[in-house]
């Protein structure tokens, strides 16, 4: 293939790939697999990912007085935004190569309020978050993972739904026989947020004289809630309890190449960002892999992308490092640093091909794919990268032998998407979109090809390495 032919003329990279390799892609896989299974809020793959770095030795920051070159560590905020870090051999004011992914996916989360009883059975009121389609959360195995927090602060994880035996939850669907207006209404009104409601439980408490008969059900759960966690109906309020799907990743297609399930945006950079600083050797400049939450609801908060946590972080660096700290050093720093956004791009779907350009889409097996600019309506809402910028990262590629292509989400207005690029480049450092492209993507199952999420490690532990 020739250097002008990439995008959509762009081989399979299947077919660029040694045996050895390929073995090598579905090893990788296999283990992201694991790490998707088991962890399916962000406070899970923070906690799991904070086990991977103890293990490599990474230390709190907290517990660091001075940093130097070869020097790892990391930092924790609330449990849901993570930072990881390689003292580069340069300078820091050299700047920073940064990966930075988002860990948080879409999914249905509890009101306030959740648990009433209606009609028999008792239910858990939902208000979901980020960007779903609604009709693709019914009548799928759903599980319940969180915490709760009791008065005293007392932290109580509730993970049901994952085990062999488990129960799991369920949002009901009319059925066709009834659906004859459900069928008239345009899609997103066949099921709107209020459908969206939990099936708890369905056995009334017995002996619960003091109760009308409508709320037996409900007192049923609560009982249960209280033998089981200790936990009584108040605390529900001071809870992130989230509703996700029940299901295990698998392997699609007679050649398993692959990989289904949920939260591949965007913990699939998450976990690829994650190994590369792992493996990383002693890397030229500072490396940091940057885990962020919220960004499927605009970065806000204390944990998302918008938060002071990173700055906060790179001014203790600074601090550590050069044993003072300068203000001025800081902002240096951060407007010397390049990064990575890492996130996923909409991969070319056959089967509603209408929605992509076919020449500027992203293909499954056609490695991690370089998104130069995102937004909407003329690029509005975007950081774009600069043509400098970009050719840098695709020489670093190229001499790596990373397989990538270039794309945009779909066609010039058909909709469109951001990231948390532009957040980034708020700090004046120069940032472009990279991750692998991803088929149904904000589904309760999506899909993303295994050689691609494998280019994608290699891609990120090249850039942070060099
Ligand atoms: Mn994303
Ligand atoms: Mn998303």
């Amino acid at each position: 293939m020739s250097k002008d032919e990439k995008s959509y003329k762009a081989k399979n990279a299947w077919l660029e790939m040694e045996d050895e390799e390929r073995e090598e892609v579905f090893k990788f896989n296999s283990e992201y697999k694991e790490f998707l299974e088991k962890n399916k809020t962000e406070r899970e793959v923070t906690s799991r990912s904070i086990q991977m770095l103890k293990e490599e030795g990474f230390k709190n920051i907290s517990e660091v007085d001075s940093l130097k070159a070869g020097d790892k560590i990391f930092a924790v905020n609330r449990g849901r935004q993570l930072i990881a870090s390689v003292i580069g051999k340069k300078d820091l004011k050299d700047g920073l190569k940064i990966v930075a992914a988002h860990m948080d996916s879409p999914r249905i989360d509890l009101k306030p309020n959740p648990l009433y009883e209606e009609g028999g059975l008792a239910y858990f009121g939902t208000h979901y978050y980020g960007g779903i389609k609604k009709f693709q959360w019914v009548t799928i195995p759903l599980a319940l993972r969180g915490v709760v927090i009791k008065e005293d602060g007392t932290k109580v994880k509730i993970n049901i739904g994952e085990k062999e035996d488990d129960p799991v939850f369920y949002i009901s669907d009319i059925l066709p026989h009834l659906g004859k207006k459900q069928r008239e209404k345009k899609m997103t009104e066949g099921i709107n947020a209020q459908h969206l409601n939990l099936i708890v439980g369905s056995i009334p408490l017995k002996n619960d004289e003091e109760n009308d008969e409508g709320n037996k059900i409900k007192d049923a759960v609560l009982e249960y809630l209280a033998e089981e966690y200790d936990i009584i109906g108040e605390d529900l309020v001071s809870s992130d309890l989230q509703i996700v799907p029940a299901d295990g990743v698998k392997d699609i297609g007679f050649d398993r190449a692959i990989l289904g399930g949920y939260g591949h945006d965007d913990r699939v950079c998450s976990y690829t960002g994650l190994k590369a600083l792992l493996d990383i050797n002693q890397p030229e400049y500072t490396a940091i892999t940057l885990l962020v939450d919220k960004e499927e609801i605009g970065s806000m908060g204390t944990t998302g992308m918008q938060s002071r946590f990173f700055e906060n972080f790179v001014a203790e660096m600074t601090a550590k490092y050069y044993k003072k700290y300068s203000d001025l050093d800081l902002r240096k720093i951060l407007e010397s640093s390049k990064s990575l956004s890492g996130d996923v791009n909409a991969a070319y779907d056959a089967n509603f091909s209408e929605v992509f350009d076919k020449r500027n889409a992203a293909f499954v097996n056609k490695g991690i794919t370089l998104t130069k600019y995102t937004g909407a309506h003329g690029k509005a809402g975007s950081s774009e990268a600069s043509a400098e910028f970009v050719a840098e990262v695709r020489s670093l590629f190229n001499e790596a032998g990373v397989i990538w292509q270039a794309a945009e989400l779909g066609k010039v207005d058909e909709g469109g998407g951001g990231t948390i690029a532009k957040f980034l480049a708020n700090y004046n450092m120069d940032v472009i979109d990279a991750g692998p492209a991803v088929l149904s993507m904000h589904s309760p199952f999506e899909l993303v090809g295994k050689i691609d999420v494998y280019h994608t490690y290699l891609a990120y532990l090249t850039f942070l390495e060099k």
